[in-house]
């Protein structure tokens, strides 16, 4: 078989056998298959698309691509959850422990952040000592003695995944259904998911910006998890605006730990608290989610999930004394109220501003080698359809730099916006897709 064969037959629209996308991925991950023709490939299947058997066939052989991880002695059912990101977007934090603290197996490994797009690793690696590389022996030891871990991607998982995804982010060719579904799902698979709730966010902070193509993702990552024989739900919402109050990564944590402890924004704890009831139910720990709401509820506020988090924390080699202290978490020297220009209904807080606001500030990254400053962020005061009084703070940024201030200062003041009229809130939840075996 020759890689050229297998390009122009997607280029004309031809259908791919497995063994044609198995000898694609496996060459392009041994680098024997160079990254010219992996481009153009990629750029035909961007173009013509595939079928639903060539995404499952893509999405197995990306899965194999690497090491499969197997957690059956340690968890028999493993429930992963994945976000497709956005801003402010500190969910697992939360959901993690929660959903452990209930008793459920949690063994995640998440991403570094790019673009306006925040990584659970590097909030997480705010906390001194917090080892996020971890082995798979001590991944799996971890699991069994505490039940969660949270750590890294291993670079052994899903490798064709790596490689494609940084070819795919400068050839134009990310913004493709069974790219995008192959990409996300095969780490899952690698990860050792049975069942998996998907986080998948819309609008102008997110991957997909309309509620319509979030929702073309959705069922695609539904359709796909059905066909490899997973049980998923995928959950569409809202990420126009920051989810919570908080972007950038030590405030997000800290931001996080009140949640833990029955503080912190509305949107986030109720977004907390569905995103771990699906994955109640997926686990088989609650029958519905009236019960599973309520179990997440009450170990919620019991306060075992702030235990679990802490006892990870611990387990990770994480200096425990700046969790119990959030106050101690790496901190900006300059800390600015900025005040609102008017009165009036908050029309908008656009995230992708925001998250650009951030990155100005140092706390996100435009390539991944670039490193960032955990310390720095921003925290608004008002949600959409908020009504403001002019020169109450609107936002407060925290810089380590009087420049990247004023800059940041700009970016935010563009990102709100403002109404006369009463502004509607944005709701939640969109839309909950399952697949109909799992209704
Ligand atoms: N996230 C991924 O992991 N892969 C994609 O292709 C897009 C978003």
């Amino acid at each position: 078989m020759h890689a050229i064969d297998v390009i122009a037959k997607k280029r004309d629209g031809g259908e791919l056998s497995q063994e044609e996308i198995e000898f694609f991925i496996h060459g392009y991950t041994a680098g024997e298959i160079p990254d010219y023709q992996a481009a153009a490939w990629l750029m035909a299947i961007y173009l013509r698309g595939m079928t639903d058997r060539e995404t499952l066939d893509l999405t197995l052989a990306m899965a194999h691509s690497g090491d499969m991880l197997d957690l059956k002695e340690i968890a028999p059912l493993v429930v992963d959850k994945h976000s497709t990101g956005g801003v402010g977007d500190k969910v697992s934090l939360v959901v993690a422990p929660l959903v452990a603290a209930c008793g459920m197996p949690v063994a995640k490994m998440t991403g570094r952040g790019l673009g306006l797009t925040g990584g659970t690793v590097d909030k997480l690696e705010s906390i001194p000592g917090y080892r996020t590389e971890m082995s798979e022996v001590e991944f799996k030891a971890q699991l069994g003695k505490i039940g969660i871990v949270l750590a890294g991607q291993s670079a052994d998982l899903a490798p064709a995944d790596r490689k494609m995804y940084a070819l795919r982010d400068v050839t134009a060719t990310v913004e493709s259904i069974p790219l995008i579904v192959s990409s996300i799902m095969s780490k899952k698979l690698a990860a050792g998911a049975d069942a998996i709730v998907l986080d998948v966010k819309a609008g102008s902070g997110a991957f997909m910006k309309t509620q319509e193509d979030a929702e073309i993702l959705a069922e695609a990552l539904v359709h796909l998890g059905q066909q490899a024989g997973r049980r998923v739900v995928a959950l569409i919402s809202d990420m126009s605006q920051p989810l919570g109050w908080a972007v950038g990564n030590a405030l997000e944590v800290r931001e996080a730990i009140n949640t833990l402890h029955e503080g912190g924004p509305d949107d986030f704890r109720d977004h907390c608290l569905v995103v771990a009831s699906e994955m109640l139910i997926l686990g088989n720990k609650a029958p519905d989610t009236n019960a599973a709401l309520t179990l997440a509820l009450e170990t919620l506020n019991s306060g075992a999930a702030w235990h679990k988090f802490r006892d990870m924390v611990e387990a990770q080699g994480g200096d425990v004394r700046y969790v119990d202290d959030p106050d101690l978490l790496p901190h900006a020297e300059l800390i600015e109220p900025v005040p609102a220009p008017r009165s009036g209904y908050l029309a908008a807080a656009d995230a992708a501003e925001i998250g650009k606001a951030v990155m100005e500030l140092g706390g996100g990254r435009e390539e991944m080698s670039d490193q960032i400053d955990h310390s720095v962020g921003v925290i608004v005061h008002y949600k959409a359809g908020d009504l403001v009084q002019k020169d109450t703070p609107l936002f407060t940024i925290h810089a380590n730099d009087e420049t990247r201030l004023a800059a940041a200062r700009e970016r935010m003041l563009t990102a709100h916006t403002f109404s006369d009229a009463p502004v509607q809130r944005m709701p939640l939840f969109y839309r909950r897709v399952a697949d109909a075996d799992n209704p």
